[in-house]
């Protein structure tokens, strides 16, 4: 991805977690690193096809100065998400605060905090099998959408299906949605679990009757193996209602374990059966 820098700008605030810091303020400088595609700017000399360095400046200096944090930590992350949200075509920002006066009581040139924030790419699988089953799934869409740093970006139909694991139920409705999220995988999981808590879910049986299931299917191209979260989701090359929907947004994504894309692994559970 194409770059553009910001290196050293200065400016007076407040951040701090001494009381004298917050009254007296104190000079401070910050770098950022904007990564966004420049090749249509590059190829057109029109500004509004890049990012316009110049307000990014005041809108950081302007920002930092109007706000008073304990850390910098808080600073950078704020000013991180602020950015990602408000500056189009912005994909990932790399920020680094100094402090050159910061109060340690020892002779150092700087110190700093940095950050590097970006959208990612996840993809949700959404299941019902309980009461007004669209309904549900909507309603899930529209809340993924409302979470703040979630962008739903493409949605697939919903495809109804027979009921898993053996246990006698209503059929199943399903889809899939590709999402561009600000959110890290454990905290994308703990959102849909609450959007899932709200549609009234009850957890009883295990593959049982279930008001909104929420999966996370892929984050990106990483693998996550944490006790109580897995990516890729372990069974989705095995649930045609997982793939089925998945093929309809995303046919050619590659599982970064096996290599194998949504369609390949479609063709190979289906051609097991007959339809
Ligand atoms: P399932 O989705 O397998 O039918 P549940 O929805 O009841 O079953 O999920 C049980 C647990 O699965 C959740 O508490 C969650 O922590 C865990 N889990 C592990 N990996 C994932 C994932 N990729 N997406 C969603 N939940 C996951
Ligand atoms: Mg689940």
């Amino acid at each position: 991805m194409d770059r553009i820098y910001i290196k050293k700008l200065e400016f007076f605030a407040k951040h701090g977690v001494f009381p004298e810091e917050n009254a007296l303020g104190q000079k401070f400088v910050i770098s950022a690193v904007l990564h966004t595609d420049i090749r249509e700017a590059g190829k057109t000399d029109d500004l509004t096809k890049s990012i316009h360095y110049g307000e990014v400046s005041h809108m950081m200096k302007e920002y930092l100065e109007s706000h008073t944090f304990s850390l910098l930590e808080r600073a950078v992350e704020t000013l991180a998400e602020k950015m990602l949200l408000e500056i189009p075509g912005l994909s990932k920002v790399e920020l680094e605060i100094e402090k050159p006066w910061a109060p340690v009581g020892l002779h150092l040139e700087t110190v700093s905090v940095a950050v590097s924030r970006q959208w990612h790419t996840a993809y949700i699988a959404l299941g019902s099998n309980m009461g007004d089953r669209e309904r549900y799934l909507k309603t899930a869409l529209e809340s993924i959408g409302k979470i703040k740093g979630c962008q739903v970006k493409k949605a697939s139909s919903f495809l109804r299906t027979a009921p898993y694991g053996g246990v006698k139920q209503e059929d199943f409705l399903n889809g899939c949605a590709k999402v561009r999220t600000l959110l890290t995988p454990q905290e994308l999981l703990a959102a849909l679990q609450a959007i899932e808590k709200e549609a009234g879910r009850e957890r009883k049986i295990h593959w049982g009757p279930r008001t909104l299931d929420l999966d996370i299917i892929f984050y990106d191209r990483e693998i996550v193996d944490e006790e109580n979260l897995q990516i890729p989701h372990p069974e989705m090359a095995k649930r045609d209602f997982v793939l089925i929907p998945l093929g309809e947004i995303a046919p050619y994504l590659r599982h970064p374990i096996t290599q194998k894309t949504v369609k390949e692994m479609t063709d190979e559970l289906t051609q097991h059966y007959v339809m």
